[in-house]
Formats: C-alpha cells, structure tokens, sequence
C-alpha cells in the first residue's frame, strides 16, 4: 500500500515524511485523481434536485487526499527539492491542472452550481455559505464554464502551457543561483566583511573541498557580502552575477518565458472576458481594479519621490566624500546606506546579532502570541520531519485545546528556494462536530550557526521571522467551517495584513525585553539600542519605498496592458522603470528574468499588495499602540475578526469589525516618516 494513499495514521495525522520514498508520489497522485474523480462523479450523478449541501458543500469536501500529498509534495519541491522530485514535479503538474480543469470545465457540475448560484437569494444560507457559493461559481466562471467549447479547449491548453512555463521559470532561477559561486583566496580582498561572515565563508568552501572563502547569491551569503565588503570590485561582481540570473542568452534563459507567459495571460484573460490579465486578477482583491492600483501606486510615489530623491543625493555626498565616489551604483546602495546609517545613529547589524540569537527570537515570538492570544508552544520529537533541522511544535492555546501543529525550517540548504515564506501540511476546517486542526510551517534561509557561534540574525531576519510567524498565526488560529476559506485563503491584498502587523512589536520596547538578551553574557538589549532601532527603521524609507513601488509597477506593466507587441524583455522593463530608478542602469542585468514573485509564485498583478497591506498593518498597530501594545481587547478583536476569519466575508467588512473604520494611509506615511508627524 503506498503510505500517501492512506490516512497516515501518525501522531496529530502530521505528514509521514520518514516513510515516504519519492517513488512513492507519481503513483499516490494517480490514485488520489482517480478517486477525486469519482467524488465529483457522485455529485453529479445523483438524481436528488442541486442543494447547497449535495452540491457546493460535498465539492467544497472532495479531494482532500489529493490536496494533502499536493501539499506534502510542493512544499518539499520548494524547501527540500532533488533532481527527482523536480522531475515528478514536471510530470504531476501537467496532471493536476487536467484534473482541476476537468472540474471547472464539467457541464453536468456547472449546471448544478449555476442552478444553486441563480436562486442564492432565496437560500437560507450563513455569510460563509455565501461566500462559499460565490468563490465555487466563479471558480467555474473565471475558468471557462461559460465559454464555447472551442474557447474551452483553447483555454486548457493554455493553462497546460502555463503551468509547465512557470515551472521552468522558477527551476532556471534555483539553477542560476546555485551554479554560481565566488572563491576568493585572498582575504585581504575581504576587509570590511564581518567576522562571521568570513567564518561561514570558509566553512562553505571547506564543505565544498575548496580553500580560501566561498560567496554565492544565497541570501545569507550575499547579502552580507553587498553591505560590508570595502572590495567595489567584488561587490560589483557578485551584484551583476545575481541581477543576470536567467539573462545570459543559454539554456537557463528566462526572456522567452517571461514573453510567453505575459502573453499567454493575456490571451486567457481576453478569452474569459476581460480586458488584461491584471482586470482579470484584481476582480477578486479588495483593490478591485488596476485603476485603483496604479493611482495607489501613483499617489504613494508622488509622496515619496521627494524624500527619496533627498537620500539618494545625500548618499552619494557620502560616498564621494568617504571615497571619492562620484557616481553610485547599485552596489554601492547596500554598502554607504549601512556606513551612512552607522554613523547617523552608531547602529550596526553586528552590534544588534548578539542580542537576537535564533533560539531567543523564536521564543520571543511565541511569547509574544502567548501574551497576546494566550497561545502556548511546546516543542514535539514524537512526529515525522522532513530534515533533521526542521523544528517542530504543538500549539495549544488558554484551555489546553490542540491549536496547530507546527512546523519551522530556518537554513539554506541547496534544495531550498530563496526567501522566507509560509506554508501548510494540512488545512483547518469543521466537518460534523470535529474542528480539524491545521499543521502549519514557516521556511527561511537564516545565518546557519558556525562552529563556534549560535545562529545570530540580523535585525532584517528578526522581522523576516515574525513576519512568517505573522501568516503562522493567521493559519493556526483559523477557525471556519471550509477548507478553501480558511486561514490565509483570503485575497491577496489582505494575505499581508497579519504578517506585516506582527513585524511592528519586534519594535517595541515591551516586546524586545521579552527575548533580545545577549546570547554570551545574557544581558538585555540596551534600551538607547531600542530607540535607535526604532529612529533607523525610518531610514532610507523614501528610497525603499520607490524600490518597493517600482517592482509593483513593473508587474502592473507586463499584466496591466495587451503585451503581444512586446519583443525585447530589457527595453519593456527599462520604460516600466522610467521615473523609479535612481541608480545607473546595468547593460547586462535584467529584473524580469528572475522576478520569481510574478513569473512563477502567483504575484502577478498582486506585488502591490505588499505597500496596500502595510497602509492595512500601519493602520491597524495605530489600534494596538493607542490601547498598550498587549491589550487583550485589541489582541482578542483582531484573532476574532481578522485571524479566525479567513476568507468567509469580504476583507474590508472583516477589516472594519476589528478597527470601527476603513483604514486610512496616514498612519503608514508617519511611520516611514513620509509625512510630517504632528
Ligand atoms: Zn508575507
């Protein structure tokens, strides 16, 4: 019996990694289509008149055993992949999207949907059920049921070719950045690089049988290297190394994808109706429309442009009186931004790391939603990883109630994709009288310990941590009745609210003295190094901002317009940028190529969603700062409007419930101190 084809049977039903072989998931995906197929079979072949219950709440219920070894698999693809399950991943994904087209594109199904959908005012059914009903319909709609069935079978093979682009688009950016590497044997090439930097450096290439220091475009690596080398050369070297991934004109080449899969949207998008694929994306965001988000973009660059324009001259003075530099470029920025900073407020990441050892800043963060939400952590040895580095925990909350499995993976390895992100084992819903608790996960590519020191994090991953932790929560603590509706199944633009919101207490005095103690001496963090933290975080915000504002620009610009004129990848990109860029060009970098957000994760048309999410979690800590950063009353209005409620009602309603009003920009353009505070 293949163990992905059965109820596991483990401890908390955690996912059996110990016990699956990668053999295993080819054949376990075949079985588990075939009996979803037979679910929808029965639906639509019974003789009982459509109900809410016979049809929208059993479709809602079918393949769930396909659902959970999509997750196992995919999240392995992404956190702990091999050349074998990049393989399988290439032949299921093609299979899976057959399978879902199948579903939407099921007449005798749609009919059913549809004669529910029509009479949906009549129905007695609960805010969620209507909801329900409403993303079931659409889901249909928004794939074809509509069309002719020409345009149908038009449709699947474009979602074929999709998926199979995207796919290959994220496989050659993972192979870019492990195929490239930067030996250097001379450390006197190395001053300026932090003493732990160096050490890993030199493990790296001790790892690799190499002497001298080992640099890469992991994270870890390279951003360290790109804010403390005094080497211009080598900065300069790693930088166009990392902006030309997927641009050399090989096989690893993305600008023909890149083309393809704009162009491909864009056909998809005009065959259901639509005017672009961005129309097409945004009907269901809480913005609505590209309208709205180009003029969000457009008013939020229009107050930043100023303040970035003022940095970026008074970081090139700084450079050119330190260095006789007389134009910056792109690697600079990192590099005087952090001598800037220091000298403005004497405040390094290196002086910050001691205080925020791993372990520390992890626990801090459960504390953090003990005090808040009254959730309790224990770590598990009893249930199955899928490498020993994983760290696993039981979530239980006030009454001693299972909350969440959970489960965080925090080091690069070669298998792991780059960035952090959260994801889910297995989803939370209520079927009969049993709540089914979700096993929830966060990833990220932190500063592995050495050998002689603990895994210290940089303020930025301190965030970084939180922020993942931020999703953990709003998937932990859901609470509805649907699977599809649950957690952080809610629309795009709000899917940041919770994470972005949990990054503000790392900030904060009271939450600080929870966890950032010195990991040798054990002493707390000073509270003049809190303050300055808070002083710098507005630093340099105009010219993030810009940054921030012009990758959501360039997405609106591949998705927001017909792209089939489009030919040269560069060009577009260039007059995307107009009006954002402060640094020089680089000839031989390009952005889209390996802007993995939009051409293979599901961003696209969505990187906007970032800056609306923190107006969204600006606003909503104004709540929390207004009463004591721990009030309960707040905390409780926020877990039970917002973190609880997943996607059941449209996110503005749920949005106001928590806050008594619509939220306004003003408290996002004080803290980034775009706006003169009064
Ligand atoms: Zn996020």
């Amino acid at each position: 019996m293949n163990i992905l084809n059965t109820s596991f049977n483990t401890t908390y039903n955690t996912a059996p990694f110990s016990q699956i072989k990668d053999t295993d998931f080819l054949p376990a995906f075949k079985v588990a289509i075939d009996s979803a197929k037979q679910e929808i079979e029965a639906i639509t072949n019974t003789l009982e008149a459509p109900s809410f219950e016979n049809t929208i709440e059993a479709l809602e219920f079918t393949g769930q055993q396909l659902d959970r070894i999509s997750s196992i698999f995919f999240n392995l693809n992404s956190a702990e992949t091999s050349d074998i399950i990049q393989k399988i991943a290439q032949e299921v994904s093609p299979l899976i999207t057959e399978f879902s087209n199948d579903i939407t594109l099921n007449e005798a199904l749609f009919k059913r949907v549809k004669a529910i959908y029509d009479q949906k005012d009549t129905l007695e059914l609960t805010t969620e059920q209507h909801t329900l009903l409403d993303k079931k319909y659409k889901s249909f709609a928004r794939n074809g049921a509509n069309l002719s069935e020409e345009k149908k079978n038009k449709l699947r093979a474009i979602d074929k070719q999709l998926s199979q682009l995207q796919l290959t688009f994220g496989e050659n950016v993972l192979a870019e950045t492990n195929n490239f590497e930067m030996l250097v044997t001379n450390v006197e090439e190395l001053s300026g690089l932090p003493e732990g930097v160096l050490e890993a450096a030199k493990q790296l290439a001790e790892s690799k049988d190499k002497e001298g220091w080992l640099f890469t475009l992991d994270y870890p690596s390279y951003i360290p290297f790109l804010t403390y080398a005094d080497n211009r050369a080598l900065r300069k070297k790693l930088a166009i190394a990392a902006g030309k991934k997927a641009f050399k004109g090989d096989a690893l080449d993305n600008q023909k994808n890149v083309l393809q899969i704009a162009k491909l949207r864009f056909e998809r998008a005009q065959l259901l109706g639509y005017k672009t694929h961005a129309h097409f994306v945004l009907e269901e965001r809480m913005a609505k429309t590209p309208q709205k988000v180009e003029d969000f973009l457009e008013e939020l660059l229009v107050k930043a442009k100023p303040a970035a324009l003022r940095e970026f001259k008074e970081l090139q003075e700084f450079a050119n009186s330190l260095d006789g530099i007389s134009q910056l470029e792109k690697w600079d920025s990192a590099y005087y931004a952090e001598k800037l900073k220091q000298s403005r407020f004497d405040l390094d990441d290196e002086k910050l790391k001691p205080y925020f050892k791993l372990e520390n800043v992890i626990d801090g963060a459960f504390k953090v939603a003990q005090k808040l939400f009254g959730l309790v952590f224990e770590e598990i040895t009893t249930i199955d990883k899928y490498h020993e580095e994983v760290l696993t925990y039981k979530v239980t909350d006030a009454n001693d109630e299972l909350v969440a499995i959970f489960y965080a993976d925090f080091f690069p390895r070669p298998g792991k994709r780059n960035g952090a992100w959260m994801t889910s084992y297995k989803p939370q819903f209520i079927k009969g009288d049993k709540n089914e608790r979700p096993h929830i996960s966060i990833v990220c590519n932190f500063t592995k310990p050495t050998k002689t020191k603990p895994s210290l994090l940089t303020f930025n991953e301190v965030t970084t941590l939180f922020h993942e932790f931020g999703h953990a929560l709003h998937g932990m603590l859901a609470n509805t009745t649907y699977p599809s509706l649950s957690g952080t199944s809610v629309f795009w633009d709000f899917v940041e609210l919770p994470s972005q919101v949990f990054e503000n207490w790392c900030y904060e005095k009271e939450a600080l003295e929870l966890f950032a103690t010195h990991y040798q001496t054990g002493e707390l963090i000073p509270m003049d190094l809190v303050q300055k933290i808070k002083d710098s975080a507005a630093f340099h915000e105009g010219m993030q901002t810009l940054r921030q504002l012009s990758f959501g620009l360039l997405d609106m610009s591949w998705h927001g317009i017909d792209p089939t004129s489009i030919t040269d990848v560069k060009a577009h990109e260039l007059k995307a940028f107009e009006g954002t860029q402060l640094f020089p060009d680089v000839k031989e970098n390009c952005m889209s190529t390996s802007f993995s957000h939009i051409f293979q994760g599901g961003y696209s048309s969505g990187y906007y969603s970032y800056k609306w999410a923190e107006v969204l979690d600006a606003d909503a800590f104004e709540f929390f700062k207004e009463r004591g950063i721990f009030d309960k009353e707040v905390a409780t209005k926020f877990m039970e409007n917002v973190l609880s409620q997943g996607g059941i009602e449209d996110p503005m309603v749920l949005y106001k419930r928590f806050r008594g009003k619509e939220p306004q920009p003003d408290a996002l353009l004080k803290r980034a101190g775009l706006m003169p505070s009064n």
